[in-house]
């Protein structure tokens, strides 16, 4: 997609922090960070949210969860654990309309969420 700034940043046309990369899938750290650790997981297909995931995209939202598991090894947070978040419409302040994981780590998260 030629305006979508995830789109840009999965074909390199702008730069960013990426910490993890496949064909399916790639993970950059968040410009604006919520906690110390703030990562955003990113299928490289373009789906503008949840409500857009057909059949096809199953088996990489299965993979997206793995990749989580695997980046919290990474940055050594599988034990004090993290928090992910997928904001869905305005209500949730859904901002860039590109399927995103939010990948929160280094502090603790109160609940319920603001
Ligand atoms: P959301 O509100 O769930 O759509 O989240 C969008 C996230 O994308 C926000 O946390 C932004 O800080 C982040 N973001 C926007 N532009 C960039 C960028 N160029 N590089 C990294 N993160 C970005
Ligand atoms: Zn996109």
């Amino acid at each position: 997609m030629k305006n979508c700034i995830f789109c840009r940043i999965i074909n390199k046309e702008i730069p960013s922090e990426i910490v993890y990369e496949d064909d399916d899938i790639i993970v950059f750290k968040d410009i604006n960070p919520q906690a110390p650790i703030h990562l955003l997981i990113v299928p490289k297909q373009h789906i503008e949210s949840i409500n857009n995931i057909d059949k096809d995209s199953i088996s990489i939202l299965g993979k997206v969860f793995y990749v989580a598991k695997e980046v919290s090894s990474k940055f050594a947070v599988s034990e004090e654990g993290y928090r992910i978040v997928v904001n869905t419409g305005k209500n949730a302040g859904q901002e860039v309309l590109h399927l995103h994981f939010h990948f929160l780590a280094g502090r603790k998260f109160s609940w319920p969420p603001g």
